[in-house]
């Protein structure tokens, strides 16, 4: 009966479709389920039947709102769970609109490939239905099992608004996820909690073999790039995740703007997602750093400058082209395999004096990762487009610590670590991280493969 075990149902040996199946007590429990992200949201695997009973799964605890942690829950639902959804506040409130706004991409392509819809509307419904149990930091929830209470503890990892390290207290065992890890010191979150007392530990490593070299000169990049592109006569585009890379790219160009570092010229977000997850990240203000309350408590709103024009709709969106001033257009999806970006990557990739700047992770297969492994000519709603714009590359954007930052964030448990499992991360980095960890600590670290289990005893 009191079995306390766990199989890595995905997210192993791949940095996207975090989805761990979690056995206690004659219990079972989800961490996550999220899309394995590629070219398309309907590839094969993302349709594949879960590899478990979904009716018998009696809740899911999810870390974080990123498609990958919890774009498979309409599908889960509409397969037969019928579970409690657990979450802080902010991740239900922003899983609710990338859910709903991934209805378009899913729509498109069924209709495209002819297939079903990997989940429909009154899927998401029936989701946000059952995601009624909201949990704060450090505030134990109490999970009932039959053979006593286990208890789930959310801790901040500083990765994006409500983002969370779960961590499972059940007979005398600490087992912890973390989601995914912020890098800390972010603009916007507050550090990453420090994990004591832990026994065994699931971590990401999408980052887990590099370093990001230009994070303290992030801005300045980003600011130079931008001056000289503009003095040019070109326009900027940046390919943004909505979530959390769109708040910071807002309050760097607050900044920016507010203190006349750069040329004086309309920044575009052309993003609905974008502009509606920015609402809910003014929503719950107090979530932020000790910096950004300071400023907001100065009475600047970090989230609007001179020259913000937000585009929410398409026909404001087609008006862009219209405008043929130099600009900074800032548009989903992130990893350009999707949504508005294509349209102005199509209109200024083949532009010499144009440039297309690179601030987040690029998934294999998808677009943004063609653009950055230096690709010359790409194919954008079925036609081939030359790329002749400048690529610029600013890995400090990133939201995930590099490999340095995810070693030291394990030395606060190290003493207690029975063994760590490296998950969501391509295999080269989830090894290589491996090996640093356990060169670092001594501690037994293990990379499972998909379907894997553990059984903690
Ligand atoms: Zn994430």
């Amino acid at each position: 009966m009191s079995t306390f075990k766990v199989t890595f149902a995905n997210g192993a040996q791949m940095p996207t479709g975090s989805n761990f199946l979690v056995e206690l007590g004659g219990r079972k429990i989800l961490i996550d389920c999220g899309l394995v992200q590629g070219e398309r949201y309907s590839i094969p695997i993302n349709r594949e039947p879960f590899t478990y009973d979904t009716t018998s799964i009696d809740a899911l605890f999810v870390t974080h709102s990123h498609l990958d942690h919890v774009g498979r829950i309409p599908k889960l639902v509409r397969d037969g769970f019928k579970g409690k959804i657990v979450s802080t506040a902010p991740t239900r409130d922003i899983a609710e609109l990338i859910m709903i706004d991934s209805m378009g991409v899913l729509s498109k392509e069924a209709k495209h490939e002819n297939i079903e819809m990997l989940y429909e509307e009154k899927d998401v419904l029936n989701s946000m239905h059952l995601w009624n149990d909201i949990v704060e930091y450090e505030k134990p929830y109490t999970f009932k099992t039959d053979d006593g209470d286990a208890l789930f503890v959310f801790h901040d990892s500083g990765h994006i608004l409500g983002s969370a390290i779960i961590e499972i207290r059940y007979k005398g065992k600490n087992l912890a996820f973390t989601g995914d890890l912020g890098n800390t010191p972010s603009p916007l979150m507050k550090d990453t909690t420090k994990l004591t007392n832990i026994d065994y530990l699931v971590m990401e490593s999408v980052y887990g073999d590099r370093n990001h070299k230009d994070r303290e000169k992030r801005v300045d990049i980003l600011k130079d790039s931008l001056i000289s592109t503009i003095n040019n006569g070109g326009s900027v585009v940046i390919p943004a995740f909505s979530i959390e890379r769109t708040q910071e790219l807002m309050l760097a160009f607050n900044e920016l703007v507010e203190n006349k570092q750069i040329p004086e010229v309309p920044i575009y977000l052309d993003s609905p997602l974008g502009i509606n997850v920015t609402k809910v990240y003014k929503k719950y203000d107090s979530w932020f750093n000790e910096n950004v309350e300071k400023t907001i408590k100065s009475g600047d709103d970090i989230f609007a400058f001179k020259g913000l024009i937000k585009t929410p709709t398409s026909e404001d969106s087609k008006n862009i082209s219209n405008d043929e001033r130099p600009k900074v257009i800032i548009a989903g999806s992130g990893m350009s395999n999707g949504g508005r970006v294509l349209f102005h990557e199509a209109r200024y990739l083949p532009d010499p004096k144009s440039s297309v700047i690179i601030v987040g992770y690029q998934s294999a297969y998808t677009l943004g990762r063609r653009l950055v492994d230096n690709a010359k000519e790409v194919i954008i709603h079925g036609e081939v487009i030359p790329v002749r714009a400048h690529i610029i590359n600013i890995h400090g954007f990133s939201a995930h610590k590099d490999s340095d930052h995810l070693v030291e964030f394990v030395s606060s448990t190290a003493s207690t670590l029975k063994k760590i499992f490296v998950v969501l991360g391509e295999p080269k980095s989830a090894y290589f991280l491996g090996q640093r960890l356990f060169e670092e600590y001594g501690v037994a670290v293990n990379v499972p493969e998909k379907n894997d289990v553990l059984i903690l005893d």
